[in-house]
């Protein structure tokens, strides 16, 4: 076994700390020849769960006036009551993020499916599944959290009945090509009550009870609806905001940078 003074030690230690430092000081710099744009300044929300300032305010307790269908629902002490029909929004949109609050009927009537089920449908095609799923067992990919019939939720965080629940989707469209062919899938992250269920879920297609899901070619943009299933589930505090990503231009290739050396990264 290799033993080295107390000083030889020391020096040792100190060898390798000055190089560590001389290659953290090194001048080189890396830059990736991309020109991008600036992240535009977003207001957020007063308190998390609030709409930031970009967001389309799909309902803020007062009317339903967003909405098709949004007549036969009704507002009940500043929240939303489901009625008879499903609902959907005018406005439409692509790759978004969507806040939703959701509250099952305290009084509990049915089971499994029959009890407190609803739906978010993104672009008015996709299900994401909202269901009392508090004590409430049925199948896994029919479960509050799930994309209906595809994939159930990591977990169930769904709070007792008469509690609300909230819903963050983060949703990206999908890709068609023309012919009609699928490009890419849509995906999708979700995140419920503050626990992430989907992380970035490619769907299979749409969400039907009586086929499996397939991609049929649709535009780019698309509504929010909300399903009538025959429960009278209570909704409030609903927004969606686009997903614009900052502009980007490859102005030149990458290169590495020491004073006025500019080199060519080699791929
Ligand atoms: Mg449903």
């Amino acid at each position: 076994m290799l033993r080295l003074s107390t000083s030889a030690g020391y020096a040792l230690v100190l060898v390798a700390i000055s190089s560590h430092f001389t290659s953290q000081l090194s001048a080189e710099e890396y830059l990736s020849g991309i020109k991008w744009g600036k992240p535009p300044i977003v207001k957020p929300g007063d308190r998390c769960g609030d709409a930031p300032a970009d967001a389309t305010v799909l309902f803020n307790g007062k009317d339903l006036s967003n909405w098709t269908n949004g007549d036969r629902w009704t507002i009940e002490e500043g929240v939303i009551v489901s009625g008879k029909g499903a609902m959907t929004s005018h406005e439409e949109f692509g790759d978004c993020q969507l806040h939703i609050e959701w509250s099952t009927p305290t009084e509990i009537v049915g089971s499994g499916q029959g009890r407190g089920n609803s739906g978010v449908f993104m672009m008015g095609i996709y299900e994401i599944q909202v269901l009392d799923s508090y004590e409430n067992e049925t199948y896994a990919d029919g479960q509050a959290g799930s994309i209906y019939k595809q994939t159930p939720p990591m977990v169930n965080v769904t709070r007792p009945p008469g509690e609300w629940n909230v819903y963050d989707i983060f949703w990206t469209t999908p890709k068609f090509k023309e012919d009609g062919s699928l490009e890419s899938p849509a995906y999708v992250t979700l995140v419920h009550n503050g626990v992430l269920l989907l992380n970035h879920f490619a769907l299979l297609g749409d969400t039907p009870f009586h086929r499996p899901p397939q991609y049929n070619k649709h535009p780019d943009q698309g509504p929010i609806s909300l399903q009538d299933h025959g429960n009278p589930l209570r909704f409030r505090n609903i927004w969606a905001r686009p997903l614009v990503p900052v502009s980007r231009e490859q102005v030149r290739e990458p290169f590495l940078r020491d004073g006025d050396k500019e080199t060519p990264i080699k791929k």
